[in-house]
């Protein structure tokens, strides 16, 4: 399976403190680490560590943080198609307290230069079985790729996440919709729509299939005019969750068969019960990239 990812990569710059800081306040930090994040950065590896061949389409900046994030993408056996521009790669600086709670501060940086796709990376969407997408990008770039995608014979997976209001049209161009329980409401602009109240119908009527991930209880698979179907979380002790979406779309993005559209509910099953096994192991383990795991790991654990 050949695989384009189109999205976003940040350097996460973690503190632990004693207490989130107040306004005007200084507090010396109890330590420091550096990892590699961003939706699409994530989402590519997990795709590769799951098998399949993975360009990623990225921009980063011309500094220390981009050449880090470059070469531990390569390390992961990610084809780099990355652009290096004049803003500064993103990042993301996180204070995490004794507690578990987060305060985070996000800057796009490089990420929001990602616009005006190339010829050149036009025709690597065009080439690719899959097109992965996410919405940490412009939105127009998002749309573009997709809609590049849609006129050759690339699937397009969107993950819409970030919550955020999409295009007029995206979703007409999807093959398959990814979203979590909230994003899904907020999508079909049905804030209540949790629970049972879920607007898959809503979402489907576009033309999609849509998989709703539903934290430690699994996953609804629904594909246009047919009754979703659940696949259920597999029940193991939770460490953290961070990362355990991304993983889940890279897994299923390597396990779809190939030319998978939005009616194939039996290819998308199996492919969610794949990326479910890979969540898995994934929320058992800290931190986001370290914890995806590779297709060895996962066919290991679902012996
Ligand atoms: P997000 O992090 O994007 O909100 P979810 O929390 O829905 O995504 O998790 C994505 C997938 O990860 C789920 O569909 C499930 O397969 C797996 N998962 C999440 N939490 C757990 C858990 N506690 N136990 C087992 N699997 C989990």
């Amino acid at each position: 399976m050949s695989v384009v990812v189109l999205g976003s990569a940040n350097l996460d710059l973690v503190y632990e403190v004693d207490r989130i800081p107040a306004p005007g306040e200084t507090l010396l930090s109890r330590g420091f680490a550096a990892f590699p994040g961003g939706k699409g950065n994530n989402q590519a590896i997990a795709t590769a560590r799951s098998g399949a061949t993975v360009r990623f389409i990225v921009a980063l900046g011309q500094d220390a943080a981009g050449d880090r994030l470059a070469a531990e993408a390569r390390r992961a056996g990610i084809s780099l198609e990355d652009r290096r521009t004049d803003a500064p790669t993103g990042t993301a600086v996180i204070f995490v307290d004794r507690h578990g709670e987060n305060a985070i501060v996000v800057d796009s940086g490089a990420n929001a230069a990602l616009t005006d796709l190339t010829e050149s990376e036009l025709a690597s969407i065009a080439a690719a079985d899959l097109l992965v997408l996410q919405l940490e990008t412009p939105l127009d770039t998002v749309a573009d790729a997709a809609a590049a995608a849609r006129s050759s014979e690339t699937t397009v997976i969107l993950n819409a996440a970030p919550s955020t209001t999409v295009p007029a049209g995206l979703l007409g161009q999807v093959d398959l919709l990814i979203v979590n329980e909230h994003e899904a409401a907020e999508l079909a602009g049905e804030p209540d729509g949790t629970g049972e109240r879920l607007p898959v119908a809503a979402l489907t009527g576009h033309g999609c299939a849509v998989i709703v991930t539903l934290g430690a209880e699994g996953a609804l698979v629904a594909v246009p005019g047919r009754e979703p179907v659940k696949v259920p979380a597999i029940e193991v002790e939770a460490k953290d969750t961070t990362g355990a979406g991304d993983t889940f779309v890279g897994a299923l993005a390597a396990a779809l068969d190939r030319g998978t559209r939005a009616t194939d509910l039996a290819s998308l099953v199996a492919a969610t019960e794949f990326a479910t096994a890979a969540a898995a192991i994934a929320v058992q383990r800290k931190g986001a990239v370290p914890s995806i795991p590779t297709l060895k790991e996962v066919e290991e654990f679902r012996e």
